[in-house]
């Protein structure tokens, strides 16, 4: 019908728009991601009211010592269905229809809670946990104040809060997101610049942004230690961090080989499979305290 012929051009149009091309020609393919887009956001509307929402815990360890510095807080979508759904896939359509708000509240405050339990348990004084925010979300007119509230109001320690953001959020605003981190920073929170070196990283920000933690990108360390051109890129990475006074930490290690270069090369936390998937808060507590062992040099 003359209908469909127009809603599948609007489609066509949308994506051509989406793509920066002048023109698309279109598919069903199109129409059918559109409407599986559609079922995947009522699902998940349902599913943040009933709480199927899953909060896991990725150790972070400090490559020196080897002891539990901190976790990043990583969601799991636990649907009816189709059973645990990994972030890749619902996080973009949490992003694109504002549900990604709920989602970082949600995480948010569940973080502080367990921060405060992690801190009271024997070696977990110096615990710190990080959690993962949309670039939409980092760069909304209350977001510091929103944030800063709802940490004080949890009886969380600021000191041990730690918030990711990539590349692109600096990319939208130099000035409003040097604002936002001086405020957090004000307040004893720290900011972490996430998958650092995947998209456009530039030096220029890094000294002008007072980012605490920089976390290098798995794609790099997963060519470690062979790739020469990445072995330099992640001194470099890590070299420059120290110089700002800030911290380095490396995503993504798999391998002993790739933890003991990393170490070698002074780089100060490591997360990775090697040491532990993220896992449910109670496991994550068992963590806490825990100096793991040390691989010897193969
Ligand atoms: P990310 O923040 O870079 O998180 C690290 C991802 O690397 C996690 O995937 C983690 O499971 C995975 N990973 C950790 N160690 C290894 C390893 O040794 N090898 C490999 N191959 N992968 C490893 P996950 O949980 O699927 O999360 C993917 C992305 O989704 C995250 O990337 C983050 O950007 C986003 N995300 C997750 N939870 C949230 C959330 O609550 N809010 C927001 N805004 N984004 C989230
Ligand atoms: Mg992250
Ligand atoms: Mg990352």
């Amino acid at each position: 019908s003359a209908e469909d012929i127009l809603r599948d051009a609007d489609i066509a149009m949308y994506r051509a728009k989406e793509a920066g091309r002048p023109s698309m020609i279109f598919d069903r393919q199109m129409h059918q991601e559109i409407l599986d887009a559609l079922n995947l956001e009522t699902d998940l509307r349902t599913a943040l009211d009933r709480g199927e929402l899953l909060l896991h815990y990725q150790p972070i360890v400090d490559l020196e010592t080897m002891k539990i510095a901190g976790f990043e807080t990583l969601a799991r979508w636990k649907h009816p269905e189709r059973g645990v759904i990994l972030p890749a896939e619902f996080i973009p359509v949490a992003e694109e229809t504002g549900l990604i708000d709920r989602i970082d509240r949600i995480m948010l405050i569940d973080a502080c809670m367990q921060l405060t339990r992690w801190r009271a348990l024997p070696g977990g004084a110096d615990i710190f946990v990080s959690v993962n925010i949309a670039a939409s979300e980092f760069l909304r007119e209350d977001f510091a104040e929103k944030t800063i509230g709802a940490v004080t109001a949890l009886g969380a320690p600021p000191d041990g809060i730690v918030l990711e953001i990539t590349e692109n959020t600096l990319l939208h605003d130099m000035d409003a997101t040097a604002a936002i981190m001086e405020r957090l920073k004000k307040a004893g929170l720290r900011v972490a610049l996430d998958d650092f070196g995947a998209g456009y990283s530039s030096l220029r920000y890094l000294n002008r942004l007072p980012v605490g933690l920089v976390k290098i990108d798995r794609t790099f360390i997963r060519a470690l230690p062979d790739s020469t051109s990445d072995t330099g890129v992640i001194r470099a990475v890590i070299s420059i961090s120290r110089n700002l006074n800030m911290d380095s930490l490396a995503e993504g290690i798999e391998t002993t080989q790739q933890l003991l270069w990393l170490r070698e090369s002074g780089c100060r936390y490591g997360q990775g499979f090697l040491f532990s998937h993220a896992v449910e808060p109670s496991a994550a507590a068992a963590f806490v305290g825990r100096t793991l062992t040390t691989p010897s040099q193969a």
